[in-house]
């Protein structure tokens, strides 16, 4: 067992476990300030999450105006507020046009790197960490505090234990576990105290019992351009049909709702409408015009405008379509669903729960521990896709590292000055698939 000590107040060591965005946008923070930072992370390579979020196009945050880019983060939004507000949306579209990746606003409103994807961005992040003296250290796994409160690591050269002025946690949330973060550390921070709200399954797909005819045939088709509701709201949107129920943005931005629906009730309502830009009398009009003895099937092919999926969709709900044309227009609008739980964490993009507000101070320094500080998905917040997780995490990682500068006695960074919103930051909309 080795250990690592310092004291240096001008200069001080600091530890931060997990090399995801929370982690490494701390660690860019810190080692500016003239902190001596390395960033312990359990995987062979950094960031792997934020890499798989490439394969979407990376969505690094969204363009709305603040009010209604805050009300995503739902019960956790006035947390979040003044930590976003350091660290908003055009910030985060400037800090990666510094790395050399521009970016745009994509016609849903969405931002993503030009190069629409994560390495070239990653790359360059992770040299430029390099050049400000980070560290970093790969297959250390963080098992603990020990006594002393140094940190414990599993490493290649066994057990290691490593002293710091400050720590940050940044071990992600739980989805995606073979990604590197799997949400072990509840238990290492259950053991201390800290108050936790359990991980669950966010922006996951819908379980809905398929039949095996209908599974067989459309599971991986689209539903584009239709809306869903649940539970009191309506989200325009696409899903995609999955071998066991629906996925895609349009469910994962319902997702919190039918999860706590699903909890409660045992099962919950979902209902597509089919045509969301069409009006019921519209729709109705349509399928009147109809010939005498067209069938069903061209019916909801040419008047309805239906892709396969959409009409397979109404007929595996219904088993026997009403050939009224207002009836059918209902139905064409108001697909009937029954969700019976949401995937699990496997598959999910992000998790909610984990370590509460009141664990945390304003600085996101552990109560329960002083001296070590936490952020990004492991914090007890949960926002739909669109951007705002990774706003979230860029965020909370930038507040921990100025909460620990305070706490070290160091002078916070500058304050942002430029945009708050990565619409007025200046870039061509184009077309995404949102
Ligand atoms: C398929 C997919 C697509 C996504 N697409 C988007 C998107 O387009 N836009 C968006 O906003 N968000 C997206 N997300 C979500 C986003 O990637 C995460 O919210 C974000 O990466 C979380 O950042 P983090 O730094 O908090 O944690 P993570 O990125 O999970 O990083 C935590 C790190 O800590 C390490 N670690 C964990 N435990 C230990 C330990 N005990 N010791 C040492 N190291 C440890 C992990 O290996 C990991 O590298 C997507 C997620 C998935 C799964």
């Amino acid at each position: 067992m080795s250990a690592t000590s310092s004291r240096d107040s001008q200069n001080p060591r600091i530890a931060i476990v997990g090399a995801g965005p929370a982690g490494l946008i701390a660690a860019e923070a810190l080692a500016q300030a003239g902190c001596r930072v390395t960033v312990f992370e359990r995987m062979a390579s950094p960031a792997r999450k934020f890499l798989i979020a490439g394969r979407g196009g990376l969505n690094l945050t969204h363009s709305e105006p603040r009010e209604a880019f805050l009300a995503r983060y739902g019960r956790a939004a006035d947390w979040l507020a003044p930590m976003i507000d350091a660290f908003p949306p055009g910030r985060l579209r400037a800090f990666a046009e510094g790395l050399g990746q521009p970016t745009f606003v994509g016609s849903s409103g969405r931002v993503f790197p030009r190069a629409f994807k994560a390495s070239p961005l990653l790359r360059a992040w992770l040299a430029r960490l390099a050049g400000l003296g980070v560290e970093l250290r790969l297959r250390h796994d963080w098992r603990g505090w020990g006594p002393g409160g140094d940190l414990l690591f599993m490493s290649p050269e066994g057990e290691r234990a490593v002293s710091a002025d400050a720590t940050l946690l940044a071990l992600g949330g739980a989805s995606w576990p073979r990604l590197g973060s799997d949400g072990r550390w509840t238990a290492l921070l259950e053991r201390e105290g800290v108050a936790l709200a359990p991980l669950q399954p966010a922006n996951s797909g819908a379980l809905i019992a398929w039949s095996e005819i209908f599974r067989t045939r459309f599971a991986g088709a689209p539903l584009k351009r239709i809306a869903l509701s649940a539970e009191g709201a309506t989200v325009r949107g696409e899903a995609v049909i999955a071998q066991t129920g629906l996925e895609g943005g349009a469910v994962y931005a319902l997702s919190a709702r039918l999860r706590e629906a699903a909890a409660w009730e045992g099962r919950a309502r979902l209902l597509v409408d089919l045509r969301p830009d069409l009006s019921l009398e519209a729709l109705a009009a349509r399928l009147s015009r109809s010939r005498k003895g067209e069938s069903m099937a061209n019916r909801l092919r040419k008047a309805a405008g239906l892709s396969p999926a959409a009409a397979g969709l109404l007929r595996e709900a219904i088993a026997a379509l009403p050939a009224e044309a207002e009836k059918l227009a209902a139905l064409i609008k108001a697909v009937p669903l029954e969700v019976s739980g949401m995937s699990g964490l496997e598959r999910a993009i992000s998790s909610a729960g984990g370590i509460s507000r009141s664990a945390l101070d304003a600085g996101l320094m552990l109560r329960a521990r002083p001296g070590n500080f936490a952020a990004g998905e492991m914090l007890d917040w949960e926002a739909p896709t669109g951007g705002y997780l990774l706003q979230g995490c860029f965020a909370t990682g930038h507040t921990a590292a100025c909460g620990m500068l305070a706490h070290l006695g160091l002078a916070p960074p500058d304050p942002w000055r430029g945009a708050w919103s990565a619409a007025d930051v200046g870039e061509t909309k184009a077309r995404d698939d949102g």
